[in-house]
């Protein structure tokens, strides 16, 4: 069970923007949950643009890390999709507004890399934060992207035993348990948000510690 990827096959060749400055890409990813971190979560999800409230600063601060030199995956659990609720272009048009919003504030605020898990909890997708999946793949997706490489079954790999990939310099944030566990998973550093404060509350820490890496 395989990660979605916003508008995307998951695996298409994936379009990279310029970093600010044209500054050249170190290999330095955020990961970031969605909900709690980018906007207001709420125990009944998001289920229509009209419920998205961007979190403060929230715009500013995906600038800022991309002026910092991180590309920004996305990694959001979307259980609501296999409950039947809503599809995958009821999620998409959200996160095309999510998109909108944090441009509107800061003109570096691109999502380059949107993934999600549209899996029931029950599964125990290995695309589920917890588990590593959405991480492995955005990782690939984003290295694939910078090197112009194509990828495919042969040169993708999503298994459950463990990944050799640099995150030294990268960084997760999330604002509950699973996502420190996905990071951990991952062996990303995971920083743990406040979900009414969202990555303001871990800006200056990632800015501070990675920021010139
Ligand atoms: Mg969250």
């Amino acid at each position: 069970m395989l990660p979605h990827r916003h508008r995307s096959d998951l695996l298409e060749k994936l379009e990279l923007q310029p970093l600010p400055f044209d500054n050249k890409w170190t290999g330095k990813i955020a990961y970031l949950d969605r909900d709690g971190v980018l906007n207001v979560g709420s125990k009944s999800y998001i289920n229509d643009t009209d419920e998205v409230i961007i979190l403060p600063e929230a715009g500013r601060c995906v600038g800022e890390l991309r002026r910092a030199g991180f590309r920004i995956c996305i990694c959001t659990n979307q259980s609501p999709i296999d409950r039947g609720w809503w599809n995958h272009n009821r999620l998409a048009k959200i996160h095309d507004y999510i998109q909108d919003k944090l441009l509107d504030e800061d003109d570096d605020a691109l999502l380059d890399l949107i993934l999600y898990s549209p899996y029931h909890p029950i599964s125990n997708a290995f695309a589920r934060k917890g588990n590593p999946g959405m991480l492995q793949a955005g990782r690939q997706i984003l290295e694939a992207a910078h090197k112009g490489i194509e990828l495919d079954d042969s040169n993708f790999t999503y298994n459950h035993e463990y990944s050799s990939f640099d995150e030294s310099t990268s960084v997760m944030v999330g604002d509950r348990y699973v996502d420190m566990v996905a990071a951990s998973n991952h062996s990303v550093h995971g920083i743990q948000v406040k979900g009414e404060i969202g990555i303001l509350d871990a800006i200056d820490e990632i800015l501070d510690n990675r920021g010139n890496i």
